[in-house]
């Protein structure tokens, strides 16, 4: 697979960042199973197109994805679209100015959903379904009721979750599946609606939010398969990568 002449480099450590992703999900697993959680197979009220993904994520995914599911994903349209990645959105909040708004879309049951009301490819999926919990059966309350630790937990991880993907893109998985088929033939564009991932400027917990700075120290001590802690790895990946600011638009208007 040939790579774009820019700093958009998604193919970049591809078995590092796997490694790294494949611990953050088992991470979030762990994590979640502290909690009382209802979900339970066969309910899917937050499975829906809003699907927004690194394209490590979209990757994986892709390494166990059915053709025909495939085909499903490439016949929705007017799906949402993100207008900023978690890290853009920090360094907008950091800064006081107001992020760019989502592209609205319909927002329709995912096609990945079984008739069963399974998801298809359950082990890939990308880590905005992994972090969809509900302590309340959300078909009888209307809406998920999340413990604020675990919401705290979820956006860290989202910032954790483009960091780690060094040289990649962000959007909707629609989208960065696109993106890689079109990368297999040869043409390196990257779509405007794809934007480039960022380093997260800062995490999103304050001091006092203990718990959440415990869960980040368990993240980032875990023991990786191939011997390296999870932060010694996403450290060496990222410095071997070099500089990665000329990646984002956002630059200019900062
Ligand atoms: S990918 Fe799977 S878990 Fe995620 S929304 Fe689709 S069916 Fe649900």
């Amino acid at each position: 697979m040939s790579l774009p002449p820019t700093l958009v480099r998604p193919d970049y450590a591809y078995p590092q960042k796997r490694e790294l992703l494949e611990a953050l999900y088992a991470f979030v697993e762990e994590e979640a199973r502290k909690y009382s959680f209802v979900c339970r197979p066969g309910c899917h009220h937050c499975c829906t197109t809003h699907l927004w993904v690194t394209t490590l994520e979209a990757r994986y995914l892709l390494e166990d994805l059915p053709q025909e599911l495939e085909k499903g994903l490439f016949t929705l349209s007017d799906y949402p679209r993100p207008g900023t990645s978690p890290n853009a959105m920090a360094l907008f909040l950091m800064r006081g100015k107001s992020p760019p708004e989502d592209r609205p879309g319909k927002v329709r049951t995912c096609p990945l959903l079984t008739p069963e009301g399974l998801c298809a490819v359950y082990p890939r999926r990308p880590l905005s379904c992994r972090v969809m919990f509900s302590r309340v059966p959300c078909e009888i309350s209307g809406e998920a009721e999340v413990p604020p630790e675990f919401l705290g937990l979820a956006s860290l991880l989202f910032q954790l979750v483009e960091e780690l993907d060094v040289g990649g893109l962000y959007g909707h998985l629609v989208d960065a599946i696109r993106f890689w088929r079109e990368l297999e033939k040869g043409v390196e564009e990257v779509p405007e609606w794809l934007l480039g991932n960022r380093e997260a400027p800062d995490l999103a917990y304050l001091p006092e939010e203990d718990s959440l700075r415990e869960a980040l120290v368990r993240l980032y001590r875990r023991k990786l398969s191939s011997g390296q802690t999870f932060k010694g790895l996403l450290d060496q990946i990222k410095e071997e990568f070099g500089p990665r600011e000329a990646l984002s638009f956002l630059d200019e208007i900062f």
